[in-house]
Formats: structure tokens, C-alpha cells, sequence
């Protein structure tokens, strides 16, 4: 029989009473490994409540006994990283390698939110009036929700609940429906670190699950990071109910390379950041900007590389670029390639020729040359291994094409002039930016997030934003005798 995967409430696995499930595939295999059950309305009425009395008792543990529990988890998601990587190889695609990378930068984010003690320090003024001081505090929101995608099953959810939990609220993970087994994990790790019941739980599900976690008033804040479209529905839906939202959309992002830069080490960067987990990062490069004269000699030395590229299953160690996550994204992204070259654009290597093993959800890389900004393979996000390469007379004109373009996640610039890579930090319109670094993501004591777009809401995630969107800010204002002028008998003695 297919293994069944359920939720995780109250601390503890549960199947949902549910009819209603979703099919969960090996994509290296195109084998159905499992069905995961979709939740009601009445399941996140159940989740909520255990939260809400989790939430309680977990806002009021001494800060000292929240930071024990994350240095024990980080300890064991340490431990238990290679098991982790595995888990999400077989549900996702990606290289054993990436996997393990991932799991390393959810890490982070564990490690930043152990120093909750410091983070959630308020502020003091003395004596603002006579004998009255005003401080600052900051409190948890209660119950908090964090909707993710399939692409990072393990960094995305720890981008959220690390911050969240270790700011004493209890979090609701809704993860993706096609890859849901990782979440099963880290909630026993969480478990296993001494987390009270309730505080950490998972739902699985699809719209439904989603729709009544924004309708519900028991809890707070919804966390969503995800594909453009769905980000607008969550932040407009979540915050129409009340609720604070930051909602992570989709990317398109550019890297710009000027004529002085190194065509060896552009061209290596620009193929681990295109087809690297093939093409499903939110901040993979996708188009390739060439100012000048470098544009003949770096899609060369890109197509000189694709080859050596080995397609095949993540979990084998000289595999370099996985599947695609379903079959149907699959031949959606094959339907670009053709698209782009119907539309005038150089197919300078075709992945739909690439022979790639047969029952797995594959395509090997593309390189389309010569696109242009009217094709929908430079509008649209592809989330597959497709460059485009967009040749542009001068740097002005570059900046001014990513300028233009609706999304603004992540950027990268390729030169050795200072200069011009300053103005371009300075002048480009997108949150995220690399100086010959082509996936800039910030690490986890900076924030994430991206501009247009690619982010509703004001709120980017983890780092020093995570903390303020997962707590409320107080401010109190005290008026007590002021030993120097107060006439009142304190009942001992006064040195002054
Ligand atoms: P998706 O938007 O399809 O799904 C994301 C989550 O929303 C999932 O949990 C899914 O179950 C839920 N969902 C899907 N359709 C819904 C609907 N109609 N109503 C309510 N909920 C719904 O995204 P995906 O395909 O899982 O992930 C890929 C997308 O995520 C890409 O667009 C990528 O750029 C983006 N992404 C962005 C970032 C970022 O930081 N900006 C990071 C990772 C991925």
C-alpha cells in the first residue's frame, strides 16, 4: 500500500479524517511514493486551538529555557542533516549536494534566532520627566502561520519558525503539497529538542488548508513565500482578515555582465546559478545581460559547459543537475523553450535534446541567445533550466531593463570596476544584490526579500525583520518618586 503522509498537531503525527489527498513522486523516478492528506477547515480549527493553548504557556518560558531548546535543535538538525538531505532528494529532485546545502542555510537561521535573549532586548530612558522613565518591550503575537513552496522544504520552513518560536509563539506550518515529508522531520526534531506540544505543528494541504488558515481570528500572522500570484491573493486575503502578512512572490533575475569581467569565472557562475537544482531557485539567475562586446564570448564558454552537465537522480553523487519537480512543470518549461524559439530567439543548446533518463520528470539545460524583452521567455518566470541571454549596447541600458522588469527579487553584476559595480548597487531597483556573487542570499542576520513584485507587505523575512514581524512592540511609560525631590516618606532611611 502507498505511505500515507498526515499531519502533526499538538505534538504528536495525526491522520486527518480526510477523503481528499495529493499524489507525492520521486521525480527522479516518476515513481508515486506516497499520498499526502489535504486538510479541512475543521483540521486547522483543531491545529489552531492545540496552538492557542500552546502559545500561552510558550510566550511566558523564560527566554533563557526558549534558547536552550533552539541550541538542542540545532544540534540535532546538525546531527541529523545527511538523513535530511535524503528525505528531501527523493521528494524533490535536487543533488544530494544541494539538499545538504539547503539544510546548512536553514541552519543558519537556527543559530541566529538561539541569540533570542539579545534579539528581544528592549529599550530604557531614564528620568524623561521627573521620577518617570519609558522602556520598550517587545511580546509574541500568539499563533503564527507559515505557507511554503515545494522548492526549499526544509530552509524556507526554518526561515520562518525559527524567528518565531524563539519569540515565543506557537507556528502553524502549511508546507507544499509535493514535497511534504521534511516537514514530518524537523517537527520531530523539534520534539525530540524539548519543545512543548502544540508550539511547533504541520498541516498538510492545498488551497483549502490555506484559504482557512487566513480566514481563522486565532491567529496572527501569516509568513508565505511562493509564486507571485499566490503571494498577492495572501497578502490581499490575510491582511483584509486583520492579519499581519509578508508574502514572498516569484523572481525573474537579471545578471549583468560588463565587457572587463572574467569570461571564465562568469560563465561558471552564470551555469551553477541557471541550471543548479535545475532552475527552481526563487533567486536563480534566469537572464543573462551582456553589456558590450563579452556577449560572443560568454555564451560560448556557457555552451562549452552544458554538455559536461550529468542529468540524472540527485541521490546518485555524480549527478549535477536533478529533475523537474512534477511532469507537467516539466513540459510546461519545454513549451517556454519552443516558445522562445517560435518568438526569434538562438536556441544555442536545446535540453529537449539532451538524453535524459526516461521515467524520471527531466529536461537538460537551455541556452536561448539573442532574446528579446517582448518574448514571454524574458516576462515570464520559467522556474526551470533555462537561460536567456539579453545582449545590451551599454550599462545605462541594462540598468534600465531590469528597472523595468515587474519583479525584483535578486540581481547579480559581473565586473572588476568598482565603480560601475557601486552604481549599480545604488541605482537598481531590486532587494537583493550580487557583486560577482550571482545568488546573493543574504545570511541569516541580514534579511530577505525582494522589491515589486516579488514581496507584499513591508516585512522581509528572517534576520532583524523576522523578529520584528513575529513580536508587538510596547512602549511604558512610569512614574515613580524621584528619591532627589520627593517629599513622600519612603519609610528608610535617604543617603541625599
Ligand atoms: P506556489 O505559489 O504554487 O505554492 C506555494 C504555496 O502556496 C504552497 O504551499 C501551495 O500549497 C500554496 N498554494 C498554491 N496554490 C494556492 C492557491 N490557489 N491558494 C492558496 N494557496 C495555494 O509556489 P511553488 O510552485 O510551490 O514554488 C515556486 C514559486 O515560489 C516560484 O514562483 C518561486 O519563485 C517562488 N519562491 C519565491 C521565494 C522568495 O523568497 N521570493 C523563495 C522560494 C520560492
Amino acid at each position: 500500500m502507498t505511505k500515507r503522509i498526515g499531519h502533526w498537531i499538538g505534538g504528536q503525527p495525526v491522520a486527518g479524517p480526510t477523503n481528499r489527498t495529493s499524489p507525492v513522486y520521486n521525480p527522479a523516478t516518476g515513481e508515486l511514493t506516497a499520498t499526502v492528506e489535504l486538510a479541512s477547515a475543521a483540521d486547522i480549527d483543531v491545529v489552531v486551538a492545540q496552538a492557542s493553548t500552546a502559545a500561552k504557556q510558550w510566550g511566558r518560558t523564560p527566554l533563557s529555557r526558549r534558547a536552550a531548546v533552539l541550541f538542542s535543535f540545532r544540534e540535532l538538525l546538525q546531527a541529523r542533516s545527511s538523513e535530511l538531505a535524503s528525505i528531501i532528494t527523493a521528494e524533490h529532485g535536487k543533488v544530494l549536494s544541494d539538499a545538504a546545502g539547503e539544510v546548512a542555510r536553514g541552519l543558519e537561521n537556527v543559530e541566529f534566532a538561539t541569540g533570542v535573549p539579545q534579539l528581544m532586548k528592549g529599550g530604557y530612558s531614564e528620568q524623561v520627566s521627573t521620577g518617570v522613565d519609558v522602556y520598550s518591550i517587545r511580546q509574541p503575537l500568539g499563533v503564527v502561520a507559515g505557507i511554503t513552496p515545494f522548492n526549499f522544504p526544509v530552509m524556507v520552513p526554518l526561515w520562518m519558525c525559527a524567528n518565531a518560536i524563539a519569540c515565543g509563539n506557537a507556528f502553524i506550518l502549511k508546507p507544499s503539497e509535493k514535497d511534504p515529508s521534511a516537514s514530518l522531520f524537523l517537527a520531530q526534531l523539534w520534539k525530540d529538542a524539548g519543545l512543548p506540544d502544540g508550539v511547533f505543528n504541520v498541516v498538510q494541504g492545498d488551497k483549502v488548508a490555506v484559504d482557512a488558515l487566513i480566514a481563522h481570528p486565532g491567529i496572527a500572522a501569516l509568513s508565505f513565500v511562493g509564486s507571485t500570484p499566490i503571494a498577492k491573493y495572501i497578502y490581499e486575503s490575510g491582511t483584509a482578515t486583520g492579519k499581519r502578512v509578508q508574502a514572498l512572490g516569484g523572481a525573474k533575475n537579471h545578471m549583468v555582465v560588463l565587457p572587463d569581467a572574467d569570461v571564465d569565472m562568469t560563465a561558471d557562475a552564470a551555469v551553477s546559478a541557471g541550471y543548479g537544482a535545475a532552475g527552481e531557485r526563487c533567486m536563480a539567475i534566469s537572464v543573462v545581460v551582456t553589456v558590450g562586446d563579452i556577449a560572443d564570448r560568454l555564451v560560448d564558454a556557457i555552451a562549452a559547459r552544458i554538455p559536461r552537465l550529468v542529468v540524472g537522480d540527485g541521490a546518485d553523487d555524480t549527478t549535477d543537475m536533478g529533475p523537474l519537480i512534477t511532469s507537467e512543470h516539466r513540459d510546461r518549461v519545454a513549451r517556454y523553450i519552443e516558445a522562445g524559439a517560435q518568438a526569434g530567439a538562438k536556441v544555442a543548446v536545446d535540453g529537449r535534446e539532451v538524453d535524459v533518463p526516461k521515467n524520471g520528470f527531466f529536461l537538460g539545460a537551455t541556452l536561448l541567445d539573442s532574446v528579446e524583452t517582448n518574448m514571454s521567455v524574458y516576462q515570464e518566470e520559467i522556474f526551470g533550466p533555462v537561460l536567456s541571454v539579453v545582449r545590451c549596447e551599454t550599462f545605462d541600458e541594462a540598468i534600465a531593463l531590469i528597472n523595468r522588469n515587474p519583479f525584483a527579487n535578486g540581481t547579480a553584476i559581473f565586473t572588476r570596476d568598482g565603480g560601475a559595480a557601486r552604481q549599480f548597487q545604488t541605482e537598481v531597483e531590486v532587494g537583493m544584490i550580487g557583486i560577482n556573487v550571482p545568488i546573493p542570499v543574504p545570511v541569516a542576520y541580514y534579511s530577505f526579500g525582494g522589491w515589486k513584485a516579488s514581496l507584499f507587505g513591508d516585512s522581509h523575512m528572517y534576520g532583524p525583520e523576522g523578529i520584528s514581524f513575529y513580536t508587538r512592540g510596547k512602549v511604558v511609560t512610569s512614574r515613580w518618586p524621584d528619591p532627589a525631590t520627593s517629599t513622600i516618606d519612603l519609610g528608610f532611611p535617604q543617603t541625599r
